[in-house]
């Protein structure tokens, strides 16, 4: 961002220059043209005025008027060059000023398309760039205010800033949430002193963040959203959105997509699925810590418990509780299904349910809080590794031989041998928790951003063990990816707004699934673990053949992003 507001910064700068210079050339060219003028006017006047007193005189004195002296003819012939020369000097202006404004207008698409260029270079060198004046549209030379205050809402603006309007009431006090974020990007530019410029207002519906996903907006970040695929996967084709703005991502994870397709697609296997929450309660002793234990895990009790539980939502069914302790407090963790939601509130729900009916037999329970971290929401921890959290999912596939020297350039032999010594036995040396991969992360958290997801549960989602094997004599690719933590939804959420439920959309994903619910989310959920197959191949053919410099390079990259993405 900040490399292309310098980029921005300077072409606007050098166009500036480059206009003075303009300017002061054309001012000269004019004085010039001015007194060229003036002389031609008072010659064609005076000669003008000559003949016609030639011609009274001639009248007067009944000369012929045919009869033409030396100083006649050479005033007549005067008479017609300043004609000519003033006819078109109005030419002459016209046209100069037009090609001028026509010269400006070229060497300034030429100009930003020299300087926005450098910007494209790399990211399709096949493909010619963008033709100039789609160019001159995208660098906005003179910024135009997206949104225009009123007189009121200025006036709201200076009450926010002097405090009288606390700046989180301005939703419910005007009943207009696009008119409160523009009053309060104002007023962040006014109590900063900074700019938001660039960030921009115009084209969200901020109604439909309101008491969901956002608070105290001011407007949005655009982030580009690619697409990686088809992904042949379980016999289906899918186009995966990913938002990204690291170069070479989706283009990598395309050519790991490719790879797949052409050597007759993955094949998932959802292995669990459940969200989890786990409080944190307190007792006096230790001993009646593990009475509470025993009696959760009592199969016994398990009906009444799930009956509590379920009462949540039409979507919540608890299938486990496990409770371990550390002295005198109890962790619960929860697992439940959630339909077609991530689930976290729907648990939540859950287990507020069962610790008001607990309380009646174990009045002595403190409940510290309702998230102990036993859970463990958006935290590494190894629960979630072994346990597993949200969709737990294996995916593999057999690469042929030839696919792997055509479109992975690289080896089986080198394929294999890089992932052993560096996705597992690097990895282990690293004291990896879940991090036995290339670069699954960049996977999900793109698709995670492209679909509305929480981008924070990343952390565990991420977890993943990439596996490779020589098979078929050792001729083939069998690769893996075990994924036991993958949090995903596409109910709830950052789901339903109208950019991220149009990337579901497009995965076939959208909304609930009316035949069986849950199965939008776990068919998103391999879709995950499938891109993430298909991101892990095309890494570590990269790395395996020494190209994730050359390609980092060609996209413009700098060698910072590089390693950066080789992590
Ligand atoms: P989360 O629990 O992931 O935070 P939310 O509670 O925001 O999700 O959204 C889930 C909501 O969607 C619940 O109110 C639930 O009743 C509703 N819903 C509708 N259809 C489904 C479905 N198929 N699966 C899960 N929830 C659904």
């Amino acid at each position: 961002m900040e490399l292309h507001r310098k980029t921005v910064n300077a072409v606007v700068a050098s166009d500036s220059k480059t206009k003075n210079k303009k300017q002061q050339s054309s001012q000269s060219q004019q004085t010039s043209l001015y007194l060229t003028n003036a002389v031609f006017f008072t010659f064609f006047f005076s000669v003008a005025y000559f003949l016609l007193h030639q011609w009274r005189d001639k009248i007067r004195t009944s000369t012929p008027l045919h009869i033409l002296t030396i100083s006649e003819i050479a005033a007549g012939v005067s008479l017609i060059f300043s004609v000519i020369y003033l006819m078109s000097f109005f030419g002459i202006g016209i046209i100069f000023q037009s090609s001028a404004v026509h010269y400006d207008e070229e060497e300034d698409e030429a100009h930003i398309a020299k300087n926005s260029g450098s910007c494209l270079a790399g990211v399709s060198p096949e493909k010619p760039a963008l033709p100039p004046k789609i160019s001159v549209k995208k660098v906005d030379l003179a910024p135009v205010p997206e949104v225009i205050l009123s007189s009121d809402d200025k006036e709201i603006v200076r009450a926010v800033v002097s405090g009288s309007i606390p700046s989180y009431s301005l939703e419910s006090k005007l009943g207009d949430c696009k008119r409160a974020a523009a009053i309060r990007n104002q007023v962040v530019e006014r109590v900063t002193g900074r700019s938001l410029e660039g960030l921009p207002m115009e084209g969200f519906d901020y109604d439909s963040i309101l008491g969901q996903c956002c608070e105290m907006p001011i407007g949005f970040v655009q982030i580009p959203v690619g697409v990686a695929g088809p992904l042949l996967l379980d016999g289906k084709e899918y186009t995966v959105p990913m938002a990204t703005t690291e170069g070479c991502l989706v283009a990598s994870t395309n050519r790991g997509c490719k790879a797949i397709y052409v050597s007759g697609g993955a094949s998932a296997v959802v292995l669990r699925d459940g969200m989890t929450r786990a409080p944190v309660v307190r007792f006096n002793s230790a001993k009646r810590a593990s009475q509470l234990k025993f009696f959760l895990e009592d199969s016994q009790n398990f009906d009444s418990l799930s009956h509590i539980f379920n009462k949540s939502s039409r979507f919540a069914r608890l299938q486990s509780i496990k409770a371990t302790m550390a002295g005198k407090n109890l962790y619960i963790r929860f697992t439940c299904s959630t339909g077609d939601a991530m689930g976290m509130n729907m648990v939540s729900k859950g287990v507020q349910n069962v610790l008001d009916f607990l309380q009646s037999d174990f009045p002595d329970m403190d409940v510290i809080g309702i998230s102990g971290n036993f859970c463990s929401d958006k935290k590494a921890a190894a629960v979630n590794w072994i346990e597993g959290r949200g969709k737990s999912v294996v995916c593999e596939a057999v690469i042929k031989e030839e696919v792997v020297k055509k479109v992975l350039k690289s080896s089986v032999k080198s394929l294999v041998e890089l992932n052993m010594l560096k996705n597992l036995t690097g990895s282990a040396m690293a004291g990896a928790l879940g991090g036995f991969n290339a670069h699954s992360s960049n996977i999900v958290s793109a698709i995670y951003l492209a679909t509305g997801q929480d981008p924070a549960q990343n952390v565990e989602s991420s977890h993943c063990m990439t596996m490779m094997e020589a098979v078929n004599d050792g001729k083939d690719l069998h690769i893996s990816v075990t994924m036991p933590c993958i949090e995903v939804g596409t109910v709830g959420g950052g789901t339903q707004l109208a950019s991220q439920s149009a990337c579901l959309n497009l995965l076939g994903v959208k909304g609930a699934s009316k035949e069986s619910p849950g199965a939008n989310s776990r068919t998103l959920a391999t879709i995950v673990a499938g891109s993430v197959l298909a991101g892990e191949l095309s890494l570590m053919s990269a790395i395996a053949a020494g190209q994730l410099v050359k390609s980092h390079m060609k996209y413009n990259r700098s060698s910072k992003d590089v390693s950066k993405v080789a992590s």
